[in-house]
């Protein structure tokens, strides 16, 4: 009879009460799928140093520990070690504490007080399956990133050429003489002007995703001041008014993006005027959920249909083609609302105009 051995899975334990430790580790010892290698330890610190000497496959960590609070220290393992799986020791059930566990990188957690050997092994086994899986999409995502961004480079300098081309042949040849003639020339420059504009928008798209974004206190009022007056060097601001008056908060996220959002806001709201006198408002609203930010115009407006593919990539509203774009920003903008963990939503009236709302969750 052939005996099937177990693979091994070193695991390191993180826990600080001795009893506890005692008992995860005697139920770590029964385990059905792997033969389990562990090592133990009280401090994150001392953990953190640990998983930087030896190879672990699963971490089990207490999150109340005497030198770190809970969201620290999830947070710097999952920062430091983004291919670890990690399952989350509790005594209490939390289930606030368990949400905000998974959302910070967590595969799993365990209630201390519920432990017996078979919940420890499959809750380590599937742990380790998930994060594999997770792992294996990051990588892929990560080439196809790469992959976009060489081809939008790479078209970047032959379109520069072609564009380059098509204005010195509308010098040489007297157009005024063949209409149809014109009118190709018009084609090839509107065309080489677009993807000129959609290259440069996808390339800007890939830098941000590439910005290691560490969270900050952003203030909006200085984002938003900042945002128009870079606007205002690139735009028509003539009767144009934008109303900040009303007091900003304060937010957590990525200076740059957050900028970003509101950039991409505000000019559309500039681009997609009416011919009245553009009155931009840029509000803010506590609620329950977080803060509600709100950038409403009396521009064109938005007809009922469009309002939720306008956040689509690429996506641009026929009736609007009057006005250069590309359809990236909006989808660009709700990417980074939702990588902020918010939402972003915009309620409008065709001909009247719209008020496009971004939550920032705190
Ligand atoms: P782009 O402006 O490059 O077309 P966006 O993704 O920023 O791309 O916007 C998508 C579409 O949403 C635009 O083509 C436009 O029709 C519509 N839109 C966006 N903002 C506004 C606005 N403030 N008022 C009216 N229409 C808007």
């Amino acid at each position: 009879m052939s005996i099937v051995r177990k693979p091994t899975c070193r695991i390191l334990l993180v826990e600080d009460q001795v009893e506890h430790q005692d008992l995860i580790l005697r139920h770590l010892r029964n385990n059905a799928y792997y033969s389990v290698e562990s090592r133990t330890s009280a401090f994150a610190s001392e953990s953190l140093a640990l998983l930087q000497q030896e190879e672990f496959d699963v971490l089990l960590l207490d999150l109340s520990l005497p030198d770190s609070g809970p969201e620290d220290t999830l947070r710097e393992f999952t920062e430091k070690f983004p291919h670890l799986p990690i399952i989350v020791l509790t005594s209490l059930i939390d289930p606030k504490l368990i949400e905000n566990a998974i959302d910070w990188g967590a595969q799993d957690f365990l209630d201390k007080g519920q432990l017996n050997s078979e919940i420890v092994a499959r809750s380590i086994r599937y742990s380790i399956q998930r994060k594999q899986t997770l792992n294996h999409l990051a990588q892929q995502n990560e080439a196809l990133r790469t992959f976009s961004h060489t081809v939008a480079h790479e078209i970047k300098s032959p379109l520069q050429s072609v564009t380059i081309a098509l204005h010195l042949l509308n010098e040489i040849v007297d157009l005024d003489k063949d209409e149809k003639l014109r009118k190709l020339m018009r084609l090839g420059i509107e065309s080489t002007e677009y993807l000129t504009s959609l290259v440069g928008e996808l390339l800007e798209f890939a830098k941000y995703e590439h910005e290691a974004s560490k969270d900050v206190p952003v203030e909006l009022s200085s984002v938003i001041q900042e945002v128009v007056r870079d606007l205002q060097s690139s735009h028509d601001f003539d009767d144009v008014v934008i109303d900040t008056s009303e007091a900003l908060p304060v937010v957590l996220g990525s200076r740059m993006q957050i900028a970003r959002v509101f950039s991409n806001l505000i000019e559309n709201a500039v681009k997609y005027r009416s011919k009245e006198t553009l009155v931009v408002r840029v509000r803010a609203k506590s609620s329950q959920d977080g803060w509600l930010i709100s950038v409403e115009d009396n521009g064109r407006g938005i007809a009922e249909k469009y309002q939720k593919k306008i956040f689509q990539l690429l996506y641009r509203v026929k009736s609007n083609d009057d006005v250069g774009g590309t359809g990236i920003g909006l989808s660009f903008t709700r990417q980074i609302v939702e990588r902020h963990g918010g939402k972003i939503w915009v309620e409008s009236k065709l001909g009247e105009g719209s008020t496009f709302y971004v939550l920032f969750h705190q």
